[in-house]
């Protein structure tokens, strides 16, 4: 028998959300986050004609993509790293800093692919508990040491929905060493109402330790394809950049990806149905009585602790795949506002047996 890393027998393995079905065949998937629209015509046309070159190996810098996504934020190209997805850049991230005794530290719960990567690049994981449902990041300064490397921040976090507002961010930044490099994962960025929640890339214009990164994967549409970004300062981003893989993002991603920022208006505009949806079921599931954080991503979090596998199971007999979290609460995608009446006449159900 080959021998493997020790570290393989215990890494969480990532569980993907998952689909469920009705006995009437009724099938909605709130349980990754994932947009309740399927692709934009243009997007698909621009796919489809790309297709025809899929025999050839993809721009390793995808460099017109690289060039779209710093024209749009009105930062330098050198700025920027795409990759097959934010996780992978979270794993490249981790990479850099990757030496024995390197230490993460990250509000919990929090992704569920901090502690995986963590593990698999051999960086040990400090998780701060939140406090109630948010990051508590007085508690997070204190659990930087000197072998801290690097400090996550999902904001808005996954699986709360919860933000860090500008003044506790502020003061948290204040107190990270200039080596600890802090990396903003605002995967859920296009969702936030809130004008109180700082956007990563002012920060990182001002803090060469801060790294921000977004994905296509949510307000995008493109999470089949796999294709995110980090934007940092220049000795971060080419760092990140020296860690992939040649050829990380494929030719139809990067295509895939160019054509959804040439559409971006419309897909914004999805964004703010969602966004509409997401108060209604708030306030909805609020007059049922349940208690539900304030939300600003594409998702709502109801903490049930003990009743989570029983709830995620009434939901599954009705068709609807939620993400539980079991002995903690489950995490609700917005979906189309036909699986989101779904979803609250299951809540109510619920509450009600
Ligand atoms: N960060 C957060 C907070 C997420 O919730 C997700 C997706 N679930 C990701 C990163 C990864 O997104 P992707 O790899 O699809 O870009």
């Amino acid at each position: 028998m080959p021998r493997f890393r020790a570290i393989l027998d215990t890494v969480p393995a990532y569980k993907a959300g998952k689909t469920a079905v009705s006995a009437d065949g009724r099938s909605y998937k709130l349980s990754s986050n994932e947009s309740p629209y399927g692709p934009l015509p243009s997007v698909v046309e621009a796919v489809s004609k790309a297709a025809s070159e899929m025999h050839l190996y993809p721009d390793p810098a995808a460099t017109e993509l690289t060039n779209t996504i710093a024209e749009k934020y009105g930062v330098p190209p050198e700025h920027v790293a795409p990759g097959a997805g934010s996780v992978t850049l979270l794993q490249q991230l981790l990479e850099t800093v990757g030496e024995p005794g390197a230490e993460v530290v990250y509000a919990w719960r929090s992704f569920e692919a901090y502690p995986l990567m963590a593990d698999l690049s051999g960086v040990t994981s400090v998780r701060v508990p939140l406090l109630g449902e948010t990051h508590h990041l007085e508690a997070m300064a204190d659990a930087i040491t000197p072998r801290t490397r690097m400090v996550f921040v999902c904001n808005p976090n996954n699986p709360t929905g919860t933000v860090v507002h500008a003044a506790e961010l502020e003061a948290f930044l204040n107190r990270v060493p200039e080596d600890v490099l802090v990396v903003l994962d605002e995967a859920y960025r296009e969702y936030v109402r809130d004008a109180d929640v700082t956007d990563g890339l002012t920060v990182y214009r001002e803090r060469p330790n801060v790294a921000v990164l977004r994905t296509f994967s949510k307000a995008y549409g493109l999470a089949g394809l796999r294709v995110g970004y980090l934007i940092a300062d220049e000795p971060v981003a080419s760092a990140v950049r020296k860690t992939t893989v040649p050829f990380a993002v494929n030719h139809l991603a990067q295509v895939a990806a160019i054509a959804s920022l040439a559409a971006e208006d419309e897909l914004l505009e999805r964004v703010d149905a969602v966004v509409k949806e997401r108060g209604r079921v708030r306030e909805a599931l609020i007059s049922q009585g349940w208690t539900v954080p304030v939300t600003e991503a594409n998702f709502v979090w109801l903490r049930l602790g003990e009743r989570t596998m029983d709830f995620a199971g009434s939901c599954a007999v009705q068709g609807l795949a939620v993400r539980p979290f079991a002995g903690e609460g489950a995490r609700i995608t917005i979906g189309t506002p036909e699986a989101n009446d779904a979803f609250l006449a299951a809540a109510e159900a619920f509450r009600n047996a």
